[in-house]
């Protein structure tokens, strides 16, 4: 029998606001516990929330910037539940009017073929608090720093079919959250999570089958390794005679596997209500106007530009954009005066490797813009070749100094007065009598055995292209 697969997925999406969204306590991360909680945020009874117009307008932004619906009207509704976390005892969220209705994003998948995905709607509401297991033996801590932290849930429709297609999917969230400025979209501080709902039906079957929710996921490459492994597992328990149940269930990465967590509850257990203490969020045409007038260049454009101004290849260009520091990044190199060619070079090489050693992201790259066009505009004039280009790029890294004072201290300029490359032309050519008689009874290749020679003789400071038609013309006598 052969199965299909279902995958919907709900991104939580951390907004970039300042103040909290029914408080004015802060959000940012890795405060001591407790110390950015106010009496709102800790559910004194009496207080009252007051909606912060930022996180309507993020909210907002995304679903004009993914042409989605956006809903004039929208409603505060209390979800109730206990949880430690959770002092109020419930947690204020949108239930039947969301901020942002009915939308579909395009994802691009590994052949290159396009995929819309629909959009279900976002909505907005407030993280819960934290629970502290590690740092205490007997007890729990409870850290209410997060609460409160408006987060803007976006829900698919059960549009996924394979777990590469729900990162695709994830991934094209989280460049345009980035894009926007709306999200930070660090994934190791929480701020970019999902939840994944999968569920498998045979081949050709309508009906859905019944899904299993794997909660809280914050890396993209845990959410394909946990997808892939609840698939197998629904499919062997089938397969098996086994029945799926409806489930939360939790992704251990250690172990790579998933695990029961409850029962899944309804939408009626938690018992929503429309919340008394917040009025209706309307949103007129000149608050949507504004927004629509005010975005940024997304990633599409981008990348369409980019192909236009920068001559560059087509999974270059994909890089670049798919990060919006990464692109940013690139452009300042080329405003500097780089060669576009080569700054996609350097940037999607030497230097995304020089971040990837270090596990930094770019925008705190130990090489600056600026330091990274100097470098470049140094190749370009000859100043240096490409190979000494990445002894200097490496002593920059580490600290030692923009382009010029690198290759001034390591004497590294590279050697275009003629007279001295004739030198070592000459030189190696007259050490070497054998190699000279293969090349002239027609051995092409040896000429890259001299080229290796002179450049060792000048410590690869020769210019190349000054080498090789010194060597041709000399050899061809
Ligand atoms: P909740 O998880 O709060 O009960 P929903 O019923 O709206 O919310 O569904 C949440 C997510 O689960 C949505 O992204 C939806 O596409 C997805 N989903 C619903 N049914 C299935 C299914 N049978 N298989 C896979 N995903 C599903
Ligand atoms: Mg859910």
């Amino acid at each position: 029998m052969s199965w299909e697969v279902v995958i919907g997925l709900e991104v939580h999406a951390q907004l970039a606001t300042k103040s909290k969204i029914f408080s004015g306590a802060s959000t940012a991360f890795g405060a001591e516990p407790n110390t950015q909680a106010c009496l709102v945020d800790l559910g004194y009874p009496g207080v009252l929330p007051v909606l912060n117009e930022q996180a309507v307008a993020m909210a907002v932004k995304f679903g004009v910037a993914i042409g989605a619906e956006i809903t004039r009207r929208s409603v505060f509704a209390r979800k109730n539940y206990f949880y430690p976390d959770l002092p109020k005892g419930y947690q204020i969220s949108q239930f039947e009017l969301p901020i942002v209705g009915k939308g579909q994003l395009t994802i691009k998948l590994e052949d290159g073929a396009e995929k819309v995905v629909g959009i279900t709607r976002a909505h907005l509401e407030e993280d819960a608090g934290k629970s502290l297991h590690e740092s205490f033996s007997d007890r729990t801590g409870i850290d209410l720093n997060r609460a409160g932290t408006p987060l803007l849930e976006i829900v698919s429709e059960p549009d996924m079919r394979s777990a590469k297609e729900a990162v695709a999917y994830m991934r094209k969230i989280h460049q345009i959250v980035r894009y926007l400025g709306v999200c930070d979209g660090n994934m190791q501080e929480g701020s970019f999570r999902c939840d994944a709902n999968v569920s498998v039906r045979p081949m050709g079957q309508e009906e859905l089958g019944t899904r299993t929710e794997l909660k809280n996921i914050n890396s993209f490459r845990f959410v394909e390794r946990a997808i892939n492994f609840e698939i197998q597992r629904q499919i062997d328990l089938i397969e098996d005679g086994g029945r799926v149940t409806q489930e939360t269930r939790l992704y251990d990465p250690d172990k790579d596997e998933t695990r029961s967590m409850r029962s899944k509850e309804e939408a009626n257990d938690y018992r929503y209500f429309p919340d008394p203490d917040l009025l209706p969020v309307v949103i007129d045409d000149d608050f949507i106007a504004a927004i629509k007038a005010a975005l940024p260049e997304l990633p599409e454009a981008r990348a369409t530009r980019f192909a236009e101004s920068f001559g560059l290849k087509s999974a270059q260009i994909e890089t670049l954009v798919g990060d919006v520091d990464m692109a940013a990044y690139f452009e300042q190199v080329v405003g500097e005066g780089a060669d576009p060619r080569l700054a996609a070079n350097y940037v999607l090489g030497d230097l995304t490797g020089a971040l990837n050693k270090d596990s930094l992201e770019i925008a705190v790259s130990k090489i600056s813009a600026v330091d990274m066009a100097g470098l470049i505009k140094r190749v370009m004039d000859n100043t240096i070749s490409g190979k000494i280009a990445k002894e200097v790029f490496e002593a920059m890294w580490n600290g030692e100094g923009g382009a010029d004072a690198v290759i001034e201290s390591k004497g590294l300029k590279q050697i275009t007065d003629t007279g001295a490359i004739e030198a070592a032309v000459d030189q190696v050519i007259a050490d070497n009598p054998q190699q000279v008689e293969e090349f002239k009874g027609g051995k092409e290749k040896v000429l890259g055995f001299f080229v290796g020679k002179v450049m060792q003789l000048t410590q690869g400071k020769a210019n190349p292209g000054q080498v090789n038609k010194l060597l041709r013309d000399k050899l061809s006598v």
